[in-house]
């Protein structure tokens, strides 16, 4: 496998896009799974009451099963929550089950509501002998108290976007959004990472849409585009990501170069060296 750095201080990114179905699950395991695959400690921690990442990093995540809703509204540690993945030797997940739908409103009357995954993050971080190099928290497709916990509890926003048609609506009201919990909440946050997914360059739309981006977003857009392949959609059937279900794909592959790419150009972006303060 290719040299990946690993980052002086744990990054914590939240990969984010209130639209659903852009690929924000897929490329949070897949991401994930590329860095433990060079060897990194990565954490996933599922904020999304589908459970979709848990299913996919092949985790527990039944009605019984203690999850991030516990350490939300019940102040479990997170510790008491995190499993091990099949999926790789160094990969971790804070499970969500369906529980989590009630968090959205169980949070609004809690104490420091919108910085309950924060605190609780920093106490695990502080609190483990091998520290994490990455933690990636999956959201869920709205910008509600659980998506607002994840802004608050990140450094760098990652925001993944599919190369279709209507692919900029929406998003202005996600950067105002980040601006608001910049101003408010999080002066740490950046965001850092834009991710083209699900690209089908036969396309013109897609090629425009791929342009569009860039000529927005700049400095923030990998070079690695995901393409839109069958591999990575069936992967999740098999409770797997597409790193172990094939590796030699083209999903994979692209999967392994968007990591090592964020990995990198950690170390030469403005805003990309964020680190979480409490960690490392
Ligand atoms: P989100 O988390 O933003 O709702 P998902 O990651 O769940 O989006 O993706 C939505 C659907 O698209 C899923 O069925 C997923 O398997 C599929 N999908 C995601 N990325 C790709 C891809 N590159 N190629 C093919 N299908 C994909
Ligand atoms: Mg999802």
């Amino acid at each position: 496998s290719q040299d990946v750095p690993r980052p002086e201080k744990t990054r914590v990114l939240t990969v984010s896009n209130q639209k659903g179905g852009v690929g924000k699950t897929t490329t949070t395991v897949n991401v994930a799974a590329a860095l433990a695959h060079y060897g990194l400690k990565v954490l996933v921690i599922d904020l999304d009451p589908q459970g979709n990442a848990s299913t996919a990093m092949g985790v527990e995540h039944h009605s019984e099963t203690p999850s991030i809703y516990d350490v939300l509204i019940d102040d479990f540690p997170l510790a008491d929550v995190v499993q091990k993945s099949p999926e790789g030797d160094t990969l971790y997940c804070a499970p969500s089950t369906l529980h989590l739908a009630g968090a959205e409103i169980e949070l609004v009357s809690q104490v420091a509501r919108e910085h309950r995954l924060r605190t609780a993050l920093q106490d695990y971080l502080d609190s483990i002998a091998e520290p994490y190099n990455y933690v990636f928290i999956d959201c869920p497709p709205s910008l509600g108290l659980l998506t607002i916990n994840a802004f608050v509890a990140a450094n760098e926003v990652f925001i993944p976007i599919q190369a279709e048609y209507y692919a900029l609506e929406g998003l202005s009201q996600l950067l105002n959004s980040i601006s608001l919990i910049q101003k408010h909440l999080n002066p740490r946050l950046r965001l850092t990472t834009i991710l083209l997914t699900m690209y089908d360059g036969r396309t013109n739309l897609a090629q425009q849409v791929a342009a569009d981006v860039r000529q927005h977003f700049a400095d923030h857009v990998l070079e690695t585009v995901i393409p839109r392949a069958v591999r990575i959609s069936e992967a999740p059937s098999f409770g797997q990501t597409v790193i172990t279900h094939d590796p030699s794909s083209s999903g994979a592959v692209s999967y392994l170069e968007a990591a090592g790419e964020i990995a990198r150009r950690a170390l030469t972006t403005p805003g990309g060296s964020n680190e979480h303060e409490s960690a490392g």
